[in-house]
């Protein structure tokens, strides 16, 4: 468990990076690639300089091909959001995470029925529980309580000042809690770099939480962190609701509006 936990983060980060690089070597390969088609267009076919620009062209074409290859490679693990009920994803994974967290650390779960569904993806919304629930579990080493709740909330101007870049509207609200040790001021504010961690070389990637961000930026949603040192931490990940169980952007499912008149 713990080792495809750590595996599902790396690949993230990877195709993240990979997917990055792809896109912007793919830009400076339209400049070479596209000079050196128009040096060819325009110089006599028994110009001397002929052989090496072609070189340059044939070569540049291969470094396209393979940098589409990349892209399409990445473009596989991309998120294939749906309206997804996140209690019943939470309860999926409840023995997995029994097992991560171990007999030291009491889990418990608080998922009202009332919440509303969510449009993410599934596997993504995994990946962020166990990433939260393994961040707790290094917090506990003596043991200790790690509590996982869902509420529905509504988020306007007085949390927007606190909860940067939120958009008011209606969320449903996700709260990793534990009674670990707890972070201070400065190392709070660099938990969500990649990279950055404050554990042992072989245990900490330090991509646990800056792959959490990065789903929930991309899901249109949120995350606060409130901890003091020696007495715990919470998360709390704000997800859009799903409005209706069909595709927000799905035109065709979509009702048409009253006509007036
Ligand atoms: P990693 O777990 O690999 O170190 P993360 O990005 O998940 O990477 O976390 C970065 C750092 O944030 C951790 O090394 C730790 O110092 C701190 N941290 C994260 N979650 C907690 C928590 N629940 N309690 C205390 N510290 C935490």
């Amino acid at each position: 468990l713990e080792a495809r936990l750590r595996h599902a983060q790396k690949m993230e980060a990877i195709g993240r990076l990979t997917g990055g690089i792809a896109h912007d070597f793919n830009n400076i390969l339209t400049v070479i690639n596209g000079n050196s088609e128009a040096f060819l267009r325009r110089c006599a076919p028994d110009d001397p300089r002929r052989p090496e620009i072609e070189d340059i062209r044939h070569a540049g074409e291969r470094a396209a091909n393979l940098t589409h290859q990349l892209l399409a490679f990445t473009r596989q693990q991309v998120l294939n959001p749906e309206c997804v009920d996140l209690n019943a994803t939470i309860t999926k994974v409840h023995a997995m995470l029994t097992t991560l967290v171990g007999e030291d650390v009491e889990l418990t779960l608080d998922l009202p029925e009332h919440v509303a569904p969510v449009w993410a993806d599934a596997g993504q919304l995994e990946q962020i529980v166990f990433n939260l629930a393994a961040n707790a579990r290094d917090a506990m080493p003596g043991g200790g309580v790690l509590s996982v709740a869902t509420d529905n909330v509504v988020l306007d101007a007085r949390h927007t000042g606190r909860i940067v870049g939120v958009h008011p509207g209606d969320y449903v609200v996700l709260r990793v809690t534990d009674t670990g040790t707890g972070m201070d001021e400065s190392v709070q504010a660099q938990v969500f770099e990649p990279y950055f961690t404050t554990k042992p070389a072989g245990k900490g990637t330090g991509l646990g939480l800056a792959t959490v961000f990065g789903i929930v930026q991309q899901s249109g949603g949120q995350i606060d962190l409130t901890s003091s040192p020696g007495a715990g931490t919470t998360v709390s990940v704000y997800l859009p609701r799903a409005r209706t169980s069909t595709a927000p952007q799905s035109r065709t499912t979509a009702q048409p509006s009253p006509r007036r008149g």
